[in-house]
């Protein structure tokens, strides 16, 4: 088998790639992922991550979303799948909304892919009510993405609601998501695969 990243084969690799030979990646590959148990709150609410987002995370999730690699759909979660399940255990996990040109350019939707792996209820209640691109945005352009995101219509929220993200970089879109299920929701967690390193 062949390191999803590098290509390597993992049958010439080190002990963990001859001992772990299920892992998508090679060991050298996820070495360079920065591993870290993350926990905070966001407007209370309880947020988890188990990666710190670098250069690392970053190439694997633009070679996923961008260039539409559906091959790389578990390596986000390899590592934690168990851990997830077992914490999560009853909730419902809630996809935040990309915007829906996105999703119909790549033609799949990438959270509802990397999520698969934990075999729990999903569901993708929100919509973006405007199409903004982040990475555009100044600071408090962003917070301001917290009024961009709604409820679809006549959806029905789950008892445990477990928010879900690639990455939590300012939180707008986040907190858009918490403000659009206001007082309706029951118990909410939040995780996200990875986190700046300004929730450290
Ligand atoms: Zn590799």
């Amino acid at each position: 088998m062949r390191c999803l990243m590098c290509g390597k084969s993992r049958d010439e690799g080190t002990f963990r790639d001859l001992f772990d030979p299920q892992d998508p990646l090679c060991e050298n590959c996820r070495s360079q992922w920065r591993k870290k148990h993350i926990r905070f709150r966001l407007d209370g609410v309880p947020v988890e991550s188990s990666y710190v987002y670098n250069d690392a995370f970053s190439r694997c999730l633009i070679q996923f979303k961008e260039l539409n690699d559906e091959a790389l759909q578990d390596v986000f979660l390899y590592e934690v799948v168990s851990r997830l399940r077992f914490r999560y255990r009853g909730y419902t996990l809630c996809l935040l909304p990309s915007s829906e040109e996105k999703t119909n350019r790549r033609g799949f939707s990438h959270l509802r892919l990397m999520f698969a792996c934990l075999k729990m209820p999903m569901i993708e209640p929100f919509v973006k009510v405007a199409d903004q691109d982040q990475k555009h945005l100044g600071r408090e352009e962003r917070l301001a993405m917290r009024d961009y995101i709604a409820l679809k219509d006549g959806v029905q929220l789950p008892e445990k609601i477990l928010l879900c993200d690639d990455t939590i970089t300012t939180g707008a879109t986040t907190l858009g998501a918490l403000a659009a299920l206001g007082r309706k929701a029951g118990k909410v967690c939040i995780y996200a695969v990875s986190a700046n390193v300004r929730w450290l």
